[in-house]
């Protein structure tokens, strides 16, 4: 899907939902910063917003370029990673000024992340200038923080400008490359999420929006031996793949088409990083290779016999204490968050039972596992690295009780229900 066409909107669609992203420039190629000046014509007083790495690798040059219009710079301090939590969110809000006309982030996914909640509190547009093609919230409308210890994707705007120079994302580490890669190719597993959470809970669905995610992981597949070797056509072609996701996120006002059960587990692995101060894969890293845990879990269903043996049942005692033993101190939240959900009291093993031939079809057209993994190998990235570090009984907990962070069914719940 061209970015071009995704940016012009589809006013009549078969989902009779009408689709905008008012974002007005989406540059990526050499030099992409050298239009600036043109695109920034209205504005006079911008805040700059970078970290330390990402002002050296392309802050300055920004900052240089349009020197006149810069009324102050925020340069993260922080020796280890940035978290978007309260205390970041605080130090870019106390920079804000009433003067100030537009935000511009120089980053990945936490600086876009910040500039998109704050310039979206204070009435503010802002532009990213990415120093990575590392995730594919860069159009998205969801920033994606961690507030009081949870992780969540409060609904902010689009930014109005998307600016990345092909040269500064081959130069980016080559993890935030794969990452980038491993968030599109986990696309496969939450799409097919989406089709199960529509045949189970009959959950709004667009095809339109669908086939053309679809489209764009096909390509990004394609693209794979360029990324290994770096090359900079490739990874502007990643790039515009991540944009390409983000609006059609945009799209449907949710991240639903981009994010399921792989990023449900991801964001387990996070969470419970944080909280335990334990390591964690980059994002998109986790995802590809969580895609691998979740097409597991879509074999074991479909290896089923009699799905009539089931019945549901739901013990709450051994729930409670199975969320408290993983999740520590924020066990109360994930607790309060399903109680208003009330999931728990549904009994979806009928609903199963009644539509298994749709479902089993549904599970089936998805890639395996041994696919997944291949796909995963293809820019280098080695699983033995996620299973090493996070061990059988991490990744056995996140397949029962990641789905209890998000408001989202997948086939975490599907696992869970039959197990
Ligand atoms: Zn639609
Ligand atoms: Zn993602």
């Amino acid at each position: 899907m061209d970015i071009r066409n995704l940016l012009i909107g589809k006013e009549i669609c078969e989902c009779s939902m009408a689709h905008k992203c008012p974002i007005d420039h989406v540059i990526i190629g050499e030099d992409a910063c050298s239009s600036l000046p043109s695109i920034t014509k209205e504005y006079s007083s911008i805040l700059l917003v970078a970290d330390r790495n990402t002002y050296r690798v392309c802050g300055e040059e920004v900052h240089n370029i349009i020197k006149e219009k810069i009324s102050d710079v925020l340069i993260y301090q922080t020796d280890s990673i940035l978290v978007p939590d309260e205390v970041a969110i605080d130090e870019l809000e106390g920079k804000v000024t009433d003067a100030t006309d537009l935000i511009i982030g120089i980053g990945s996914g936490v600086i876009n992340d910040l500039c998109k909640i704050v310039s979206f509190k204070k009435g503010l547009r802002y532009f990213i200038v990415a120093t990575a093609p590392s995730m594919d919230g860069y159009a998205s409308r969801g920033s994606a923080l961690i507030l009081d210890g949870m992780k969540v994707t409060l609904n902010a705007d689009v930014p109005k400008a998307i600016i990345a120079d092909t040269k500064v994302l081959a130069n980016a580490p080559f993890e935030m490359i794969q990452a980038g890669y491993g968030d599109i190719i986990g696309k496969y597993s939450c799409l097919n999420d989406w089709r199960l959470s529509a045949c189970v809970y009959n959950e709004y669905l667009c095809p339109f929006v669908m086939n053309a995610t679809y489209e764009t992981v096909k390509k990004t597949v394609k693209l794979a031996d360029g990324i290994r070797e770096k090359d900079a056509e490739a990874i502007g072609a990643l790039m515009e793949a991540l944009v390409a996701v983000g609006i059609l996120m945009a799209y449907v006002d949710s991240s639903r088409p981009a994010s399921g059960s792989e990023h449900h587990l991801s964001h387990y692995f996070e969470i419970v990083g944080i909280e335990r101060g334990e390591d964690y894969l980059p994002h998109g890293i986790d995802v590809c290779f969580s895609a691998i845990e979740t097409a597991k879990v879509r074999e074991k269903l479909l290896a089923i016999d009699d799905i009539s043996a089931y019945e549901y049942s739901f013990d709450r005692a051994d729930y409670e204490s199975n969320i408290r033993r993983i999740y520590g101190s924020i066990a109360d939240e994930v607790i309060a968050l399903q109680n208003k959900m009330r999931w728990y009291d549904i009994d979806r093993v009928s609903i199963y039972k009644e539509k298994w031939a749709e479902i089993k079809a549904i599970l089936s057209d998805c890639p395996t596992s041994a696919e997944m993994l291949a796909l995963c190998e293809r820019v280098g990235l080695n699983y033995a690295d996620f299973t090493s570090l996070y061990g059988e009984e991490k990744i056995a907990d996140a397949l029962l009780y990641a789905k209890d962070l998000k408001d989202r069914y997948s086939v975490l719940w599907m696992n869970y229900d039959l197990k």
